[in-house]
């Protein structure tokens, strides 16, 4: 359990090519991107009218299963719709797991709404369902159909339950604690697009689901995003507040609602039409890759890599190492010896209730949010490093 033993173990297991740093996570583009891309710019469609927008959302839907995706400009934006579709309102509370991006949370306090922070549990690395459900027992109360904060007095209306690093957590358990307690479930699936919980795809078990198509994620439109739902309703609201809620006629400028100019542009959808053709290779490059770091590192003491959960089929959008309890002093040293020597790594997020601006928010007891954030190290996780033809 030397740092240099780890940073040997992880070089073991990527291509050779001495001198150049190795990324975290970058994006390939060897498809049909320039083809689609210089049609757009050919055609004059750039903006948020054109033909690969509805080709994107139609190909979404055909890869996760999801009756409808509504295509938008990043994450974040799909994570704000998703909490409004749901009825989430000013002063009420969203649950939601500490250990997460900060879209998260920042998602939540959009709606001018309170992010309400709990623990994560070891085996998804996600949401844990049992301390969520013995929570909710105890601070929480029932009235009128809708779940109450006992100490705050505010309405607890939705919870999101984030895939982190593309493995899906217990889609089953965290379900049946959201009807229990009658919160309105919020997938964010911006890690997870290619993973599934016992063969169905995740973002098709909340009401509605958020996915990402940043630069660092599985696959990249540039910068964008996608709500998934199976509702006709939530689909075409979606679709309406995304486009300034402006009613649809030839020349009158007529908006009904407060809307957001947040639709994906054509040309972004280009790239997103040719990227998810590749979407498949991407996760059986990312599984190789995965699997190289899991035979690598079994034999290590000390530390281990992140496997899938047994009801999962992950992506592997992002690879993790996890340290024992007793080792992560050592956190600190591997990822100054890494960085230093072109291996880029790097630890989880900060907690969110730790960053200033929620650092009020309410909170459950976090023991093993608290412990994973100073065990984890992501490592190079980029498809083309798992491609076969570039074995190490
Ligand atoms: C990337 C990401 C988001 C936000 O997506 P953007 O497209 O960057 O706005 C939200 N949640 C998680 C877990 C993410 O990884």
């Amino acid at each position: 359990m030397e740092p240099a033993s780890i940073l040997k173990a992880i070089k073991r297991c990527l291509p050779n090519e001495p001198g150049s740093p190795v990324s975290l996570h970058q994006p390939s583009f060897s498809g049909k991107e320039w083809e689609y891309v210089k049609e757009c710019l050919d055609s004059g469609w750039v903006s948020s009218v054109g033909k690969y927008v509805d080709e994107f959302e139609e190909r979404l839907q055909v890869t996760t299963g999801a009756k409808y995706a509504v295509a938008v400009m990043n994450g974040t934006a799909a994570l704000h719709l998703c909490l409004q579709l749901c009825g989430v309102e000013r002063d009420d509370e969203v649950l939601a797991p500490a250990l997460a991006f900060v879209a998260v949370a920042n998602a939540i306090s959009y709606c001018n709404a309170v992010p309400h922070f709990v623990d994560s549990e070891e085996r998804t690395l996600g949401l844990d369902p049992a301390s969520l459900e013995s929570y909710l027992q105890q601070f929480s109360e029932i009235k009128n159909g809708e779940c109450f904060n006992k100490s705050s007095g505010r309405r607890i209306k939705a919870l999101i339950a984030v895939h982190t690093f593309g493995h899906p957590v217990n889609l089953d358990a965290v379900s049946t604690v959201c009807q229990r307690f009658k919160l309105e479930l919020v997938e964010d699936a911006a890690e997870s697009l290619g993973s599934t919980y016992k063969g169905k795809h995740t973002g098709c078990w909340g009401k509605v689901s958020a996915l990402s198509f940043n630069g660092n994620k599985i696959i990249t439109t540039g910068g964008g995003g996608a709500i998934l739902t199976q509702d006709e309703g939530l689909a075409r609201q979606a679709r309406h507040l995304s486009t300034t809620a402006k009613q649809s006629h030839s020349w009158q400028y007529f908006h009904d609602a407060k809307g957001y100019n947040y639709r994906l542009p054509n040309i972004n959808a280009a790239l997103g039409c040719a990227q998810l053709e590749q979407l498949s290779g991407f996760v059986q490059q990312k599984r190789e890759l995965s699997t190289r770091y899991k035979n690598e590192f079994d034999n290590c003491s000390g530390i281990k890599f992140y496997q899938e959960p047994e009801f999962a089929r992950s992506n592997y959008w992002l690879n993790a190492l996890i340290l024992d309890e007793e080792y992560s002093h050592h956190l600190e040293a591997i990822l100054n010896l890494c960085n230093k020597e072109g291996v880029m790594t790097r630890p989880a997020w900060s907690l969110l209730n730790e960053l200033p601006m929620f650092a009020s928010c309410p909170q459950a007891k976090l023991p093993v949010a608290e412990s994973l954030v100073k065990r984890i190290l992501n490592i190079p996780s980029s498809a083309i490093l798992g491609a076969s033809n570039v074995q190490a």
